[in-house]
């Protein structure tokens, strides 16, 4: 088992995977598992152990990351390992970044939003929701206390290149760069918030914002980034941020061949934001002095936390344990090695 002394301080960059178990509708297909995590940091792609007519063959893969979480992890020890140590960031005056990276049906959102699936949506398990309740468990250090930090959220959607404000109806926003090449989202809604409850109302309601009109939840949110930050102001001058980050499904991006042109504009966006992300994750983890943050939407309203000095990120890559994900398994792993 993971024990805290586990938790790497020194890293500004921690790449982490996570595997969901397989889910009731793969096992009705009778789709087997090619993953396994033989230990804390180690994941593999090999063969069904059941024998089974394979049209394809698998060659055994391994990968190494920071951390490798199997199917029976908890959010709750997920978190403890990516988002948790950045939380101190932002109280030093840090910007911190938590992406979910991954295919679509992966557990992206079940990991940084919580549980959607059911009528009862519980989101007070997520990374986001998480994140918070120790937001507001550091304030209540005197060192903290004293120094009169105020919250604030934002929660906001990019798709097809656009921003759109999840906690304002939706409402298309600019982006604007002024000539010190400070980044702007215009008119986007901060709200103050005061305690853990007022965040999971938040969170609650930019995610009904994000699905409303669309036949399913993840038809949409699979082609849109989702951006949920928390900000500490200090005399109404930033003081930290941390912006933890649902991404489009990896697997859209080879839309570019679709027949529908829509779809095929939303693949190439999609596919240049995510190569955009990659670039400059590792220009902040190579300490080169140029971050290509201009070459999408993505990352250029996540300029900032790039280029800061104590900028810290995660990132969790999730992976579909069935031999019929293999190959988008296989590119989200190969992604995220890179990253490093
Ligand atoms: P994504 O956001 O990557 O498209 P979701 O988070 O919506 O994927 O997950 C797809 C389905 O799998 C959801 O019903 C979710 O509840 C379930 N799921 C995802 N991850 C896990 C997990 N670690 N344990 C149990 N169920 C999971
Ligand atoms: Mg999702």
């Amino acid at each position: 088992p993971l024990t805290s002394n586990d938790l790497i301080e020194e890293h500004r960059i921690c790449v982490c995977v996570r595997a969901r178990p397989l889910n009731k509708k793969e096992i009705s297909v009778k789709d087997l598992d090619v993953i396994t995590i033989p230990s804390k940091d180690v994941v593999m792609v090999h063969e069904p152990k059941q024998k089974v007519d394979l049209t394809r063959f698998l060659e055994n893969q391994t990968f190494r990351f920071d951390y490798a979480f199997d199917e029976n992890s908890t959010n709750e020890m997920v978190y403890r390992f990516t988002a948790q140590p950045l939380v101190e960031t932002i109280f030093e005056r840090g910007m911190a970044t938590c992406f979910a990276y991954g295919q679509t049906g992966s557990g992206k959102t079940h990991t940084m939003g919580g549980d959607f699936s059911g009528k009862n949506q519980d989101c007070s398990k997520g990374i986001y929701a998480l994140s918070a309740r120790d937001v507001f468990l550091m304030l209540k250090k005197p060192v903290y206390k004293k120094m009169e930090l105020q919250v604030y959220a934002t929660f906001f959607e990019i798709y097809s290149g656009k921003v759109f404000d999840l906690l304002n109806h939706k409402a298309k926003l600019r982006v604007l760069e002024d000539g010190k090449q400070q980044v702007q989202v215009v008119g986007l809604q901060e709200r103050e918030v005061k305690c853990t409850e007022d965040v999971l109302k938040l969170i609650e309601m930019g995610n009904s914002c994000r699905t409303s009109g669309q036949t399913s939840a993840n038809a949409h949110s699979s082609r849109s980034h989702a951006v949920f930050q928390i900000i500490l102001r200090r005399r109404g001058k930033m003081h930290g941020k941390f912006s933890l980050i649902d991404l489009a499904g990896n697997e859209r991006g080879a839309d570019t061949s679709s027949a529908d042109r829509q779809t095929r504009l939303e693949g190439a966006e999609i596919n240049k934001s995510l190569l955009a992300l990659k670039e400059c994750i590792r220009a902040l983890g190579r300490n080169k002095p140029h971050t290509p943050f201009r070459a999408s939407k993505l990352t250029q309203v996540l300029r900032d936390s790039f280029i800061g000095e104590n900028s810290r990120t995660c990132m969790i890559a999730t992976i579909s344990p069935g031999m019929a994900s293999c190959e988008n398994t296989l590119n989200t792993l190969r992604y995220a090695n890179r990253v490093k």
